[in-house]
């Protein structure tokens, strides 16, 4: 999910890397952008894909995805999701049961076929190495992963292709602040040179994005502090003043990301007294 409108964007239908291509879910919104980021995965003359992020229990999408794979002369291996929020998740089950293929998750509720999706672990499939990376923030159970013989991450929702990331209800703010540092870390390491994200457009510059999301991060925490020290003592007067230029409709999650934000301030440098969140 994101807090940035959905208009002004390329389409990623079709576009990817040598080894992973995009089939865009048609359930576009502010919050998803121009809809759900389906990628598939496949070394090239590969028997079998894997699929990440299935995306809304929507059949046509479903369908189109699975014909992709076949018309390819590739079977349904393994399906990955990023995160379990529905608009990336909740199509699993009815994917799984229309390729028999399993589905990992970090959330053992998510999965079928009882495998998980532990951070540190490499998924072999497709001819493909899979690499697990910890994530976690936009939600607890996000996870990244690491393509390396492409140079690529796909991001989930941790990192998209325009505008920046919502901190959902169950995410946390630290959490998410670490995962972006060891992202950015993992971008040198791995030299990455492609995110490939759950919304939006591919990124061909993973260092400037990461650094961008790392200094909007801190921004927004500065903002807070100063509309703290304005005198503001409730979310709904932090985020008519932080997010003015932000359209009203998102202001519903725009307040989950400044509740997340006061989280973290009073767990570091503390708040005022009588702050309500
Ligand atoms: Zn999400």
């Amino acid at each position: 999910m994101s807090q940035s409108p959905a208009s002004g964007g390329v389409a990623t239908d079709g576009m990817g890397t040598a080894r992973a291509r995009c089939v865009l879910a048609p359930n576009p919104s502010p919050m998803t952008l121009d809809g759900t980021n389906t990628w598939v995965i496949a070394e090239p003359g590969s028997a079998q894909a894997v699929v990440v992020d299935p995306g809304p229990d929507d059949e046509s999408h479903l369908r189109r995805v699975h014909k992709q794979v076949t018309a390819a002369g590739q079977q349904v291996a393994r399906i990955l999701l990023t995160h379990s929020h529905p608009d990336h998740a909740e199509g699993a089950a009815t994917f799984a049961a229309m390729t028999g293929a399993p589905v990992l998750a970090a959330d053992p509720a998510y999965r079928r076929g009882g495998e998980g999706l532990a951070p540190g672990a490499t998924i072999g499939a497709a001819g493909c190495e899979i690499h697990v990376v910890a994530s976690p923030g936009h939600t607890s159970d996000s996870v990244c992963l690491h393509l390396p013989a492409d140079h690529a991450l796909l991001t989930g929702d941790t990192v998209l292709g325009r505008g920046t990331t919502v901190i959902a209800s169950d995410g946390n703010l630290a959490d998410y602040l670490a995962s972006l540092d060891r992202l950015r870390a993992l971008t040198d390491q791995a030299e990455l040179t492609t995110l490939l994200p759950g919304h939006g457009p591919v990124l061909a510059d993973p260092a400037a994005t990461l650094d961008y999301y790392i200094s909007h991060r801190q921004e927004r925490l500065a903002e807070i502090t100063a509309a703290l020290d304005a005198g503001d003592r409730t979310t709904a007067q932090i985020v008519a003043r932080v997010y003015a230029d932000v359209d009203r409709s998102l202001w519903p999650f725009a307040a989950w990301s400044v509740r997340a934000q006061l989280e973290y301030l009073k767990d570091t440098s503390g708040l005022p007294p009588g702050v309500q969140y």
